[in-house]
């Protein structure tokens, strides 16, 4: 089970080989690992930048004027990655009074915040009004009323958009997928129950409804599943004119181009992606004989995840006699859940032994009490691996840091930000003080 020789930079350019050392962003990693310890996650700045203007670019070019991508906070959310977002000319797209808050502490502007989820309290739907959220992506019945009341309690017109289950099924992960019928998210249009959604929502004096919109799942390759949305949703627009003589200006398709974890995981071209998109929306817009609308897309992962890093020091090196190897590292599931999670692949490094065959299989694990605290099984390693090795796991930028737990009260990694050949600290390593500060 010999790699290639530089399986490496096949993954992502951000990653490369000098003096038998895996270097990410062109930095050295082992340096990066004594410099600020382990476990570590680094994310590239530039690789971030890289990627938001891949989708601003593409929209720019291909979309209707004021079209806009979300960056979906939820992949990693802390107050430098919405600064960077915001740069970039993103809107944001966020799940919680906890999101909501790092935006508006970060200095993010407001009114391109799009807040999400299936359960907002009424004390969240108070706090987002506070914070001036620019748009409520309203999930059902119950939020809609609950909206206008506080809207009218204020006297104010709310922006919304009414979040509809298109039907769709995205062929992921179960977990990450959410367009289908049965799904706990959105109004389906299938059981007839999304048509008098709209009708009520219109109905609503203090709500503003700006358009739909839709979610099919995450770490989507299935070729065409952004437009299946547009198709099925630009039909739904058309019914609903009809019923309602309403037109929406914005339809807002979700997130969930796949990325590259493992060398086999194909390889999506976004630019072009979009371009096909954009053809299939004004050709069916005709068709129909509606006007386009504005394009709306909530990428997490594709933003992220190739711009991070994780990096572990090896505490030991097991072997079961004629069973298996394991590589146990000072991190786990606690910041990296994905494996236990879903299944998830990774590709992994020995990153101090670049230059030695990895052509021994080892079980990645981490150092919770758990069997099934792994990171990656069966990962090859070099023979010679052993305690104070340093491990790199590949794309680690979306969905580690922020899914990471406190379960065993290991304490949360550090983010370190490269850019342009220097590091610098955007979330500093969680200390004991922390871990205990609301224990009484
Ligand atoms: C998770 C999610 C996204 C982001 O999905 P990615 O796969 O990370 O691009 C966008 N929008 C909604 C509503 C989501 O739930």
């Amino acid at each position: 089970m010999t790699l290639p020789l530089h399986p490496e930079t096949a993954l992502c350019s951000n990653l490369d080989r000098k003096d038998g050392h895996l270097r990410f962003a062109g930095q050295d990693t082992l340096k990066l690992a004594q410099t600020y310890g382990t476990p570590l996650y680094l994310m590239d700045e530039d690789r971030i930048r890289h990627n938001c203007r891949l989708y601003r670019d593409a929209f720019a070019e291909c979309l209707p004027q004021g079209s806009m991508v979300l960056y979906a906070s939820k992949a990693a959310a802390f107050r430098q990655m919405c600064r960077i977002v915001g740069e970039e000319g993103l809107g944001l797209d966020v799940v919680s009074p906890g999101e909501i808050y790092t935006a508006q502490t970060a200095g993010f502007p407001m009114e391109k915040v799009y807040y999400h989820g299936n359960n907002k309290t009424d004390e969240d739907i108070a706090f987002a009004m506070d914070a001036g959220v620019g748009c409520f992506v309203v999930d059902g019945v119950e939020e809609l009323l609950a909206l206008e009341a506080e809207a009218a309690r204020r006297d104010l017109r709310q922006k919304v958009l009414l979040r509809i289950t298109p039907g769709i099924d995205p062929h992921t992960y179960a977990a990450v997928s959410t367009g289908q019928v049965d799904s706990k998210f959105g109004v389906s249009i299938e059981t007839g129950q999304a048509e008098p959604f709209v009708g009520l929502a219109l109905a609503q004096p203090h709500l503003d409804v700006a358009g739909f919109h839709c979610h099919v799942g995450s770490q989507v390759f299935w070729e065409d599943v952004f437009e299946r949305s547009v198709i099925v949703m630009m039909a739904f627009i058309r019914t609903i004119h009809d019923r309602w003589g309403y037109l929406p200006e914005e339809l807002d398709l979700g997130g969930g181009y796949g990325v590259r974890y493992v060398e086999s995981d194909p390889e999506i071209h976004i630019p072009r992606k979009i371009a096909n998109l954009a053809e299939t929306l004004y050709a069916i817009s005709k068709r129909l004989d509606l006007p386009v609308p504005k394009i709306l897309m909530e990428p997490g992962r594709s933003i992220v995840a190739d711009a991070g890093m994780t990096l572990y020091t090896v505490g030991s090196v097991k072997e079961i006699t004629g069973y298996k190897r394991y590589v146990s590292v000072d991190g786990g599931m606690t910041d990296n859940p994905r494996y236990a999670l879903y299944g998830s692949q990774y590709t992994c490094f020995n990153a101090g032994r670049m230059e030695e065959p990895a052509d021994v299989a080892f079980d990645l694990v981490g150092r919770c009490c758990e069997s099934g605290d792994v990171i990656q099984p069966e990962v090859p390693f070099p023979a010679a691996t052993k305690r104070g090795d340093v491990i790199a796991v590949c794309t680690t930028g979306a969905y580690n840091f922020s899914m990471a737990s406190a379960y065993n009260r290991l304490l949360r990694p550090p983010v370190v930000m490269l850019r342009g050949g220097d590091a610098y600290v955007a979330v500093e390593r969680e200390t004991l003080q922390d871990m205990a500060r609301l224990d009484r």
